[in-house]
């Protein structure tokens, strides 16, 4: 079959709401390397030359948050976002449904696999417009027991023959039409579009895939997914930033010290005989940071997104807002250029705090320690700060414009 790339449509599931990596909220929405995760996911697919059509399927939570990525991350091939059923099967059953165009061959890829590489989408394509399906697989390389309670091993499987499946998954489209007819028809349940294909009595074919081509789903996932973007330098990685086009922004925050509360700066707790009064947990040097990001994107200010007369914020840490302000810059397609921040405070010395703080701030905004710096300086004994009746603390940061490869 000669295929052009506007017969080849790629769907990827991700409804799913992945709570095993924590932050409570879909996974594949959160930061990774500077963005969402399934933003490098799609950016793949848009890297792929051997596909011309790309349909997402979402909750219907985070449709409307989607639908403005099209155009913040250029992602000109989304044709539209499809909402999703309760499993993965019917999630890529409502994909296929949504397609009124003309297409030859469908890629099914996991939303949550943001390392696929374009060349392993294009071979799948090109296997499969020949013989029917390619599927993506890496041969096993732990020995694999079987045990049927868990405890006891009743034998040891011949590694040789077995192979851990990845997508995508690729087929040619009538042929997976087929397998989800036969087994909605059948209520057969398959993890995956393979095992579909497998029910209909249709041959299943393995082509390389990549050990990089993780699935993130739990924490340590990210850790690791971090790590391999921010060391590779492939032509298709979305952290390159175009730094012609910046926007700055200042914030600046003061509290008052009262006696029974704990101190917490940047995040980080300070042994000291008092605190600072607040709503939350009165981090001046968070809320000053959160108020310069809220500048930098014309976003108003902290008081506005996170009123202290809302029950909703009594006693937060206030890294949580920190967080939720970092997820604001990149939903908008910016990322952190540098941050620069200053203490003014009489007591405690804080000197020994600046680098976990650096390091806790990093962490709240997915971003390197390097782009972060934190001061800290006493007032000479001048003033309320320098009688040391409160401390404050200014911020100023950069973020840059996340673009196009
Ligand atoms: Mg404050």
């Amino acid at each position: 079959m000669n295929l052009s790339a506007v017969q080849v449509t790629a769907i990827i599931p991700a409804a799913g709401r992945g709570h095993r990596a924590g932050g409570g909220e879909n996974k594949l929405l959160l930061p990774l390397a500077g963005c969402p995760l399934l933003v490098h996911t799609l950016r793949a697919f848009e890297n792929c030359g051997a596909v011309g059509v790309v349909v997402v399927v979402v909750h219907p939570e985070d449709q409307k948050r989607l639908s403005a990525w099209p155009q913040t991350y250029r992602l000109g091939k989304i044709r539209r976002f499809v909402t999703g059923g309760p499993k993965r099967q019917d999630s890529v059953r409502c994909g296929l449904e949504s397609m009124d165009w003309e297409c030859e061959v469908v890629v099914v890829h996991d939303g949550a696999r943001p390392l696929v590489r374009p060349e392993l989408i294009a071979r799948t394509v090109e296997v499969a417009a020949r013989e029917g399906s390619a599927v993506a697989a890496v041969p096993v390389t732990d020995t694999i027991k079987w045990s049927e309670d868990g405890r006891q091993v009743e034998r040891t499987l011949d590694r040789e023959k077995l192979w851990a499946v990845q997508t995508p998954q690729t087929f040619q489209h009538a042929l997976l039409r087929a397998a989800h007819a036969q087994a909605a028809a059948d209520g057969y349940q398959g993890t995956d579009e393979a095992a579909l294909v497998e029910h209909l009595g249709q041959p299943v074919v393995l082509v390389p895939g990549d050990r990089s081509n993780l699935k993130i789903t739990t924490a340590e996932d990210f850790a690791i997914a971090t790590t391999f973007l921010q060391s590779s330098a492939q032509p298709w990685d979305i952290h390159k930033l175009d730094r012609s086009i910046s926007r700055v922004g200042a914030g600046y925050d003061l509290h008052r010290f009262v006696p029974g509360r704990e101190l917490w700066l940047g995040g980080v707790l300070i042994p000291h005989n008092q605190g600072l009064l607040g709503h939350s947990d009165a981090d001046a040097l968070l809320h000053a940071i959160c108020d310069a990001l809220l500048g930098a994107l014309g976003a108003g200010d902290i008081g506005h997104h996170f009123p202290d007369t809302d029950p909703a914020f009594q006693g937060i840490p206030s890294v949580v807002l920190l967080e939720r302000v970092g997820r604001w810059v990149v939903d908008r397609g910016y990322a952190i250029g540098n941050l620069d921040a200053t203490v003014l405070a009489e007591q405690p010395r804080l000197a020994p705090y600046l680098e976990a703080m650096r390091v806790r701030i990093a962490a709240a905004l997915c971003c390197s320690p390097d782009q972060v710096n934190i001061k800290a300086t006493t007032c000479e004994g001048l003033g309320a700060i320098g009688a040391g009746e409160g401390l404050a603390a200014q911020a100023l940061v950069s973020l840059v414009r996340m673009s196009e490869v």
